[in-house]
């Protein structure tokens, strides 16, 4: 039910959707948001209000990361008892990223916060961004019958699709279905309605007031296996002087090489205090580390399993942890369990 007293703060940040086509030379300019209904003016149809905040200058979303995550947590922050929600225009290039780093950095949501974006400016005719933007702001207010929202979570909206932020993946550079959740439901879909899957999205237990959290620690790598990988591209990546922790991205359920040099290498980088998580290259499915000798392997030598996270939450996780400047053993405790959503342990 979409609450007509509530309110919603924009936060433009950059990106495809916040361009319009100059009519006479064609080209494309960044939208002043201040004439946002201008631009837009199925939103004066709205009758809760719209607020809009723009980050200045606004930036491809390629230039993202910790300061502007941190510039975002700010923002929610210092508006969050004001606003029934928020919505972020974002480009689409490292949305998954922002959206994942979000729904650490934003403990114990009782709010939405929405991303999304557009593959095609919102000047233009073809746009996806109206779309996108209106079904976003709608699902920022929208409520149960007591008053609470019905998606208190970081997410991004796509293409008639609500995904949880941390599950997911750009895939698609072209069409306008640009995200996919792999490993968890769309928590709602958009069509005549927007149907909401009630029972996949995550409710707090507990009322506990929201918590904000700026601190994180960028030494972290991710490294993507495949066949003919070289010791010393292994080797230099493993003793980068300040690194703390690395996502391997392993093949199919977790497994890896088991030749001697590859395995020292790594084991190496464990006992000297790396953390080293296992992320499969699929975009499906899970990492079972025990099925195949050669993943048994790594975890006989400490290597932990990211079970179904995507690489994006799993090393924006790693930010996290780190950055609150957890001990060894609490950031591997940590990985080991999902904190909001972000991925499924087996049994
Ligand atoms: N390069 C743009 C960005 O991610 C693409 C987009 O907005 O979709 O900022």
């Amino acid at each position: 039910m979409i609450d007509n007293n509530a309110s919603v703060l924009l936060i433009y940040t950059g990106g495809t959707i916040g361009m319009i086509e100059n009519s006479e030379t064609g080209s494309l300019e960044s939208f002043n948001f201040k004439q946002l209904k201008d631009n837009v003016p199925e939103l004066k149809r709205f009758k809760f209000t719209i607020d809009t905040l723009e980050f200045n200058p606004p930036i491809d979303s390629s230039n993202m990361g910790p300061s502007e995550w941190q510039k975002l947590v700010g923002i929610i922050q210092e508006h969050y008892d004001k606003y029934d929600g928020f919505v972020i225009l974002h480009g689409t290039d490292t949305m998954a990223y922002s959206a994942s780093a979000l729904s650490f950095m934003l403990e114990n949501l009782d709010k939405p916060v929405i991303l999304t974006g557009s593959q095609l400016p919102i000047g233009k005719m073809r746009t996806d961004g109206k779309e996108n933007l209106i079904t976003a702001l709608e699902i920022a207010v929208d409520k149960d019958p007591y008053g609470k929202a019905i998606v208190p979570e970081v997410c991004i909206f796509f293409q008639d699709y609500l995904l949880r932020g941390n599950r997911t993946t750009k895939v698609n550079a072209e069409n306008f279905e640009a995200f996919h959740s792999y490993n968890y439901p769309p928590l709602a879909e958009a069509g005549v309605h927007i149907k909401y899957e009630s029972h996949l999205i995550h409710y707090p237990a507990t009322r506990k007031p929201a918590r904000f959290h700026y601190l994180l620690d960028s030494n972290v790598m991710i490294l993507k296996l495949f066949p003919g990988i070289s010791k010393d591209v292994v080797e230099a990546v493993f003793n980068i002087p300040s690194l703390k922790g690395v996502i391997l991205e392993t093949y199919g359920s977790g497994n890896a090489p088991d030749l001697d040099w590859f395995l020292h290498i790594i084991k190496d980088a464990i006992d000297r205090g790396i953390v080293v998580v296992d992320v499969t290259q699929c975009l499906s499915g899970t990492v079972e580390i025990v099925r195949y000798q050669t993943g048994r392997i790594l975890s006989e030598i400490g290597v932990i399993s990211g079970y179904d996270i995507t690489t994006e939450a799993a090393v924006t996780k790693l930010m996290y942890l780190f950055g609150h400047g957890m001990s060894i053993k609490e950031v591997k405790d940590h990985m080991l369990c999902s904190l909001t959503g972000e991925m499924t342990t087996l049994k």
